[in-house]
């Protein structure tokens, strides 16, 4: 299933590695390195799915995340956190931030892969108005 991605993450280790699954698996892949900029290319591009870092040198990937639910416009982007922070909590937080999914650092293929599909096929109902 075809897809754009837009990935918000600062480091380029990271970014890298799940660029090159993704982009192996057939989607299509935004970069942005900055919580501000994620959300002006989230406006502009409307991707059909967010990946978002939590440590950003700007807002943070909570901060971006309500503002990005907090939108009529992009809302409906399902927004999966990517964090290396494993602490117990953290997962609630970012779903009190709006974050629709979770994903815990390192990055594992089959389950960022597996994730993503389930979402996008979700976000892909939202966006045409049919059943979801
Ligand atoms: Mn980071």
């Amino acid at each position: 299933m075809p897809g754009k991605i837009l990935y918000v993450e600062d480091n380029p280790q990271n970014m890298r590695l799940v660029k090159k699954i993704l982009i192996a698996a057939g989607y299509e892949v935004l970069e942005a390195y900055e919580g501000l900029v994620g959300i002006a290319t989230a406006a502009r591009e409307q991707p059909d799915l967010i990946l978002m870092d939590i440590n950003l040198p700007d807002i943070n990937g909570l901060e971006a995340t309500q503002r990005l639910k907090a939108s009529p416009q992009l809302s409906w982007i399902p927004i999966i956190a990517v964090t290396a922070n494993a602490m117990h909590g953290d997962r609630d937080n970012c779903l009190a931030a709006g974050c629709d999914g979770y994903l815990a650092k390192p990055v594992m293929k089959n389950e960022l892969l597996n994730t993503v599909s389930v979402f996008l096929s979700q976000s892909t109902g939202a966006r045409s108005g049919g059943v979801s």
